[in-house]
């Protein structure tokens, strides 16, 4: 580790000073797609910190703007010949400017929200989908904050579907995971990981089972978790569970998949769910950017909390790609992807928008054909 007044720069110092300023990074970054602002690209952020580094800049509130306005979507990574890791570099930045008190005000106090609460937003009351919670079960189904209280309707329409496919889980009285707190310059909370941990553990479940890639991620990488790795727990997400099924429902809607930055870039996880499409949807289609090159919807990174309107323009612009291929409807695996891209849709868009597993539910219950 090298020396560096910040963080970042102790942790960092060599992959800023790898870009080589050759700007491929700008092909692919949502921000600066939208915008067309130079400071909002990876190569922008990058030289800001190279300044603060060299001292000809301060970290200061005016750099809040460009550095919350990433949605660590890691489209940049992906592209960027000289293997700058970015949100890395950038979530670090944020927390060396938390620490100086100058975080995103949007954020501030969100810790405390999470003390008090146990939930990213400050809801009093947990949800009831009127399923078994703590029981001795093989699996552990686990929601999710935007599952939870913002994307109901998908939540219910996948415990259903685990019902019908005769699926041996629980649900526990989780709390959030807490991942989205590095995002935005914070900790996680080791009190909500160490609950979760010990909730998860007490079922016996062997399996844990994610309907959110963060909480995937989160639960698979980081130190607070330890404890469910550490006993075995196998760790994955709905759509790896689902990739073998026979769900024997079939569509002959128009359908494309909307790859989330959580569970392609970040996880590497991109066949799984499209095996399971393409098994129910032969009319399957891809985007003009698909794979580890998808367009990120724009909510990551606290960006859908911070500039909200940047991150509904980001969905629209990833709808129109889906309109570009003549998709009926869009599948993803995120709760939180569905929610922005809802939310960005326009009332003369005639597209659907599900995660797999609620769709596969609509099919199964004729809601869908
Ligand atoms: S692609 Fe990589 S090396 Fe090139 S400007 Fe962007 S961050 Fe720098
Ligand atoms: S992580 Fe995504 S939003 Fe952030 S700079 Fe890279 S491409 Fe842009």
């Amino acid at each position: 580790m090298m020396g560096g007044r910040y963080g970042f720069e102790k942790k960092f110092r060599e992959q800023i000073l790898m870009c080589s300023r050759c700007g491929f990074c700008q092909a692919v970054c949502p921000l600066y797609g939208l915008t067309l602002r130079p400071a909002l690209n990876a190569r922008g952020k990058i030289l800001v910190l190279k300044e603060v580094m060299e001292g000809k800049i301060e970290l200061n509130e005016e750099l809040g703007e460009t550095l919350f306005q990433c949605t660590t979507c890691a489209g940049c990574t992906e592209n960027c010949p000289s293997g700058v890791k970015v949100p890395e570099i950038i979530v670090e930045a944020r927390r060396d400017m938390a620490r100086k008190g100058l975080c995103h005000p949007s954020f501030k106090g969100m810790g405390e929200i999470l003390g008090r609460c146990d939930n990213i937003y400050g809801e009093e009351e947990a949800p009831d989908f009127g399923k078994a919670r703590n029981r001795k079960a093989e699996y552990v189904y686990f929601v999710g904050c935007v599952g939870s209280y913002r994307e109901e309707e998908a939540t219910r329409d996948v415990l259903k579907l685990l019902d019908h496919l005769g699926v041996d889980y629980t649900l526990i009285d989780e709390v959030c995971c807490s991942g989205v707190l590095e995002d935005v310059g914070y900790q996680i909370n080791e009190d909500l990981a160490r609950k979760n941990t010990e909730r998860v553990l007490s079922t016996g479940a062997k399996t844990l089972i994610t309907g959110c890639p963060y909480c995937l991620r989160t639960f698979k990488g980081k130190p607070q978790y330890e404890g469910l790795r550490e006993r075995g727990i196998s760790i994955i997400h709905i759509s790896q569970f689902l990739k073998d099924v026979d769900l024997g429902v079939r569509t002959k809607k128009r359908v494309t998949y909307h790859d989330p930055c959580d569970l392609g870039r970040h996880s590497g996880i991109y066949e799984e769910p499209r095996r399971t499409i393409k098994g129910i949807a032969p009319n399957f289609v891809e985007m003009a950017s698909h794979h580890e090159k998808a367009l990120c919807c724009g909510a990551g990174g606290g960006v859908r909390a911070a500039y909200a309107r940047n991150s509904i323009d980001m969905a629209r612009r990833r709808l129109k790609e889906a309109e570009e291929c003549n998709a009926e409807v869009v599948l993803t695996e995120c709760n939180s992807c569905v929610h922005n891209l809802l939310n960005a849709k326009l009332r003369k868009q005639n597209i659907a928008i599900y995660t797999t597993s609620q769709f596969v539910n609509r099919l199964l219950e004729g809601k869908e054909h």
